[in-house]
């Protein structure tokens, strides 16, 4: 499942193709994905421009000259793919029949000098593939927040701090790993990162909330936002079916430390501990019981 730094890997990858680019044609494979696209979804898109795409949490945010919002989230296999006019399977990677959504861009009016991507001078297609169809997107008018109103703070936002954390956490009776995977607490965190972070900071999983001290929340807070950016740099990792925005599978699957690391030793040399998982509300948890407290 693309977990925040994918969506932001993927965020990296479109918008240099399609901010200033016109939707020229929209066309919808199906009524639906996960949720019925909204109402006149194509006459809405169809000649706005991108302005400008954004991230918050794992959603993406296109800005459209029309002063709508387009939502688009990725759900569990959602990947897009970025082809020619006339050769919509740039990538022998997808099976078509999951095309659920085409984008027909405008061309660039004014080619750039610098080479790649962003220099396409006539339309290209964005294509929107997902074969277990949990991803959406939504059309936001002015001011409508939709699915992303009750979200939490943004982990990497300069606001995200050890404050802000341990006063969300104040309340919170449940482990901190279930906490961090409350979007209302904190955007955006899954599975994977909340482990990892964990790890990093030297709390337990199974620690409750609200036994965190402002301090270990500063240090969590700071795990969280340095987990994510090596992630990101990494360039996403690569779990199950996604793949990369160009369709480009095969990049190298970032090592986690923890994570999907049951019965190896502890990264930490110091520590000499082993790595335990447990089922928390369903999820596995993986950490280390010697070192995280
Ligand atoms: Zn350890």
């Amino acid at each position: 499942m693309p977990e925040l730094p994918e969506v932001e890997t993927v965020r990296r990858g479109l918008a240099p193709v399609m901010e200033g680019r016109r939707f020229e044609h929209v066309r919808l494979n199906r009524a639906d994905i996960r949720f019925p696209f909204p109402d006149n979804f194509v006459g809405r898109l169809q000649g706005a421009v991108l302005k400008r795409l954004s991230r918050r949490a794992k959603f993406l945010v296109a800005e459209l000259s029309s002063g709508e919002t387009l939502l688009m989230h990725l759900g569990m296999s959602g990947r897009f793919v970025i082809g020619a006019d006339n050769c919509p399977a740039e990538s022998g990677t997808h099976n078509p029949k999951h095309d659920h959504v085409v984008f027909t861009m405008s061309g660039n009016d004014q080619p750039s000098d610098s080479p790649g991507r962003a220099t396409r001078s006539s339309p290209f297609v964005i294509i929107y593939n997902d074969p277990r169809r949990f991803g959406f997107m939504e059309l936001l008018s002015v001011g409508d927040q939709g699915r992303m109103a009750l979200l939490g703070p943004e982990p990497l936002s300069n606001s995200f701090r050890g404050p802000v954390l341990h006063a969300a956490l104040a309340a919170k009776k449940a482990p901190i790993k279930s906490a961090l995977l409350d979007q209302r607490i904190v955007a955006g965190l899954g599975n994977i990162y909340v482990c990892e972070a964990l790890y990093g900071a030297h709390i337990s999983p199974l620690r409750l909330s609200n036994t965190l001290s402002v301090d270990e929340c500063e240090l969590l807070s700071v795990e969280i936002k340095t987990t994510l950016e090596l992630a990101i740099k990494a360039g996403g990792s690569t779990l199950n079916d996604f793949a990369a925005v160009d369709g480009a599978l095969g990049y190298f699957q970032h090592r986690f430390k923890v994570y999907a690391q049951k019965d190896k030793t502890c990264p930490d040399k110091n520590c000499g501990g082993t790595i335990s998982r447990t089922k928390q509300a369903g999820r596995s948890s993986f950490y280390c019981d010697m070192c995280q407290k």
